[in-house]
């Protein structure tokens, strides 16, 4: 491992961090644990300065409950990784959650409008994907008792979607507009980037119920120079604020 000290440059002021990079070629999931820093740290002070107060808690788990949430291909090996080196009985446990996600998406015909093979054609596709899945309530493999059973190594998205408005509307998000706090950065989207034309998939997310599925057929990751793809990384970070990089 070798630190490397980062200095944040975010709209309230500043923050600086040292995170652990993993030496030589690396698969990007081995890079996770430092982004997450990274993205935990602005989250923290992007949430410290703005002025409404998120509503989410524990025991709130109404996002868990219904929506897709999207994972990057290398979010989605390192979960599946996750859930392989737990001890049997719960390792067997999350399996069959993830193998009963993934039979009722098969059953209602799903599993090809989110696995890329027959993507939304339109916006509007799009959201009646979202309603369908919605309705089938597709409970995450990894909520226990109403919390998250892998907290440390949720993905990004679980990260950063904070909610200020009043907690009810989080149970239809499709009826009910949902206000989250405005994050500078886009971590997922970011991986992605800087993945490009080395990872073997394309260039996309796919739902945490597919994870699984994903790390079992998809070949292996290539790796890469670790510090080359954070870098990388951070490049794209700082890609949607030219000139003012967030990130340096
Ligand atoms: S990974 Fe955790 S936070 Fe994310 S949807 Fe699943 S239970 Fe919820």
């Amino acid at each position: 491992m070798t630190p490397l000290a980062l200095a944040l440059e975010l709209d309230g002021g500043s923050a600086s961090i040292e995170v652990d990079l993993p030496d030589g070629p690396q698969p990007a999931e081995a890079l996770l644990p430092a982004m997450y820093a990274v993205d935990d740290r602005v989250i923290a002070a992007t949430v410290a300065a703005q002025p409404r107060s998120v509503t989410c808690r524990k025991g709130c788990s109404a996002c868990c409950r219904a929506q897709p949430v999207p994972v990057t291909p290398a979010e989605a090996r390192a979960l599946a990784a996750w859930v392989d080196a737990q001890a049997p009985a719960r390792r067997d446990e999350l399996r069959a959650r993830f193998a009963d996600r993934v039979a009722r998406l098969d059953a209602a015909g799903l599993r090809p409008r989110l696995d890329g093979r027959a993507p939304p054609r339109s916006a509007a596709d799009a959201r009646a994907i979202a309603a369908e899945y919605l309705q089938l309530g597709l409970v995450c493999p990894f909520l226990d008792d109403d919390a998250c059973s892998v907290h440390e190594h949720r993905p990004f998205v679980c990260r950063q979607y904070l909610v200020t408005s009043p907690a009810e509307a989080c149970t239809d998000p499709l009826a009910r507009p949902v206000a989250v706090v405005q994050l500078p950065i886009r971590p997922a989207h970011a991986l992605l980037e800087a993945t490009r034309n080395c990872d073997e998939a394309p260039p996309r997310t796919l739902p945490l119920v597919l994870a699984r599925v994903h790390a079992d057929t998809a070949p292996a990751a290539p790796r890469q120079d670790a510090a080359r793809t954070f870098t990388r990384w951070l490049s794209a970070l700082a890609g949607g604020r030219a000139g003012d990089p967030p990130i340096r």
